[in-house]
């Protein structure tokens, strides 16, 4: 869904008391939001990018539209820059919030593609890009030590 296609808002569907916990789980006190626009203002992706928009994504969790966020591409397109976050005047922590509905995108299978392939990856070989014996023959050219090529203590900090 992008956000520009959110004007129209069904509150028939709006529920209250699901809302109120979700924001709870969420943190980041976006509910005293007066809605200044700063945040986006400030938001470098906003202005290379029109479907981000991090006064839009927290009033669309206001109204109870989480499910739309949550399996939306948007919501990855933060960079956790932290510049909505220092300029917010109503001291609201909009980076911690944006990581948090990722964490929670993942929690309940929205990740995309990519980002589970590298979930894959850090929990088999410990690294963001696996090494094998190509990787050792190059270092070892390049006078440099040779490298496990799994990583146990990361599988077993997951596990
Ligand atoms: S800067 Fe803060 S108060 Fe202003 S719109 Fe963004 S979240 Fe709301
Ligand atoms: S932290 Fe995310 S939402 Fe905030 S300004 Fe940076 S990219 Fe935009």
């Amino acid at each position: 869904m992008n956000t520009e296609s959110a004007e129209i808002i069904d509150l028939e569907s709006y529920d209250r008391e699901k809302t109120k916990e979700l924001l709870g789980q969420l943190g980041g006190d976006v509910s005293s939001c007066f809605m200044c626009r700063t945040c986006t203002a400030s938001c470098p992706i906003s202005v290379v990018d029109s479907r981000f928009n991090p006064l839009r994504i927290i009033r669309m969790i206001l109204y109870g539209l989480i499910d739309e966020v949550l399996s939306s591409d948007f919501v990855w397109l933060c960079s956790s820059c932290y510049s909505c976050q220092e300029r917010c005047p109503q001291g609201i922590r909009i980076t911690d919030f944006m990581t948090n509905l990722k964490n929670m995108a993942v929690q309940q299978g929205y990740a995309p593609a990519g980002v589970k392939a590298q979930m894959d990856i850090i929990r088999d070989a410990g690294r963001i890009y696996p090494l094998d014996d190509f990787d050792n023959k190059k270092r070892a050219k390049a006078g440099l030590p040779s490298l496990p090529t799994s990583c146990d203590v990361v599988k077993k900090l997951l596990e």
